[in-house]
């Protein structure tokens, strides 16, 4: 592999495959793990993940839709596909022709299904999603009762798992949660056909895995921590105290040069220097996901030393002050996410900067450069 690409995002299957396996081997045997790969598996790419996590022995996936469980279909994934935003009566003939589990969240789309399915011979698993206090996609508890009957009675689908999603799990507090998941349970307890051997309940998200085993129930839901990111930093004591980071990124310096005292940089000179500065220009801007509002904030491993980003990031390149590191030559790896020597930036970091969280780094990072997969065989 001779790369290109001047940014480029590495993925590390191992780092998945260890994440994924010490997360099976946290909730037992008798819990089972879906493999959340929404959104491009969180910047990591959709395929290339769902293949390395099946081969990891995964056997359940999660998607935000449709269209990514048919891409998984077409990559040979077997197992069960579970779409997390449902199915639309437009997506109904490739739910059923793909075997896609979708959530539902009413009986007018069961109905479709179950009509559509029936006439093409088959039969669609499907996951009753409960609002008990996201307050987002979900049926109150109060019509559990009369929905779930309803269902029973349609052939073309059949109840495959009942669920419900923590809005405050990743909070410092834990009574809400706990809170919540009894409040889930009731409902399930209450409804007959519901705790029953063939429907799956589940609820924990990576920060309910990470914090409290009583939410597990039959199936968890891992997303940011099977790519090695903690949801939280309030996990005093996390189940699983070493995920490894699946995503680094890394750029090249470009072009290296000395500026005397009083020199501006980049658009609009938002940076003036104090002192003579040695400047690495990188080729790293927000057109690759290196948002502009990093600008004066972040900063990058050149040199196995910390960098500070100097002046406005420009569309496709950025500053990086290397004062003081002399043998730094054009060519040289410049590190934005990730490791060099015994340094690291973290996603969390890059999150702390602009203000926002690590998941949202990760999918606007992946998406927007070449990816690099690493696996124990080679790239
Ligand atoms: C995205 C998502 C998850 C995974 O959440 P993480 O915090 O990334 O572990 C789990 N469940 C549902 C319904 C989701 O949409």
């Amino acid at each position: 592999m001779t790369p290109v690409a001047l940014n480029t995002v590495i993925v590390d299957l191992d780092a998945l495959r260890g994440n994924f396996l010490a997360i099976r081997q946290q909730v037992g045997t008798g819990v089972r793990v879906m493999a959340v790969v929404k959104s491009d598996a969180y910047g990591h790419g959709l395929v290339p993940v769902a293949r390395a996590l099946a081969r990891a022995g995964a056997d359940t996936f999660g998607v935000a839709e449709v269209e990514e469980g048919v891409q998984l279909r077409q990559a040979g994934i077997a197992g069960e596909i579970v779409v997390l935003l449902g199915a639309p009566w437009w997506t109904h003939e490739a739910v059923v022709e793909h075997g896609l589990s979708p959530v539902i969240f009413d009986r007018q789309v069961p109905a479709a299904l179950a009509a559509r399915a029936l006439a093409m011979g088959r039969q669609v698993g499907v996951h009753l999603k409960v609002d008990t206090g996201m307050g987002r996609l979900g049926v109150l508890p109060a019509q559990v009762g009369e929905l779930v009957p309803e269902l029973q009675g349609m052939n073309g689908v059949r109840l495959a798992g009942v669920m419900s999603h923590f809005p405050l799990a990743d909070a410092r507090q834990a009574g809400p949660t706990l809170a919540q998941c009894r409040r889930f349970q009731a409902v399930v307890d209450q409804v007959p056909g519901l705790a029953g051997p063939g429907v799956a309940r589940h609820i924990a998200n990576s920060a309910a895995i990470l914090r409290y085993p009583e939410t597990w129930l039959d199936m968890v839901r891992p997303g940011i921590s099977l790519y090695g990111c903690y949801p939280t930093r309030h996990l005093a004591r996390p189940n699983l105290p070493r995920l490894t980071p699946v995503l680094s990124w890394r750029s090249t310096v470009l072009q290296v040069k000395e500026v005397e005292a009083g020199t501006g940089l980049s658009y609009g000179h938002t940076h003036v220097t104090r002192r003579t500065t040695r400047l690495a220009v990188l080729p790293a801007g927000y057109d690759d996901g290196y948002s502009r509002r990093l600008s004066g904030r972040a900063e990058v491993l050149i040199a196995g030393r910390r960098a500070p980003v100097l002046g406005r990031i420009c569309m496709n390149a950025c500053l990086a002050d290397i004062t003081g590191l002399d043998h730094v030559r054009p060519g040289d790896e410049a590190v934005l996410i990730g490791r060099q020597g015994a340094e690291e930036i973290t996603a969390d970091e890059v999150a702390g900067w602009l203000g926002t969280i690590n998941y949202e780094v990760l999918c606007q990072v992946g998406a927007r450069n070449r990816r690099v997969y690493l696996a124990a065989g080679g790239a």
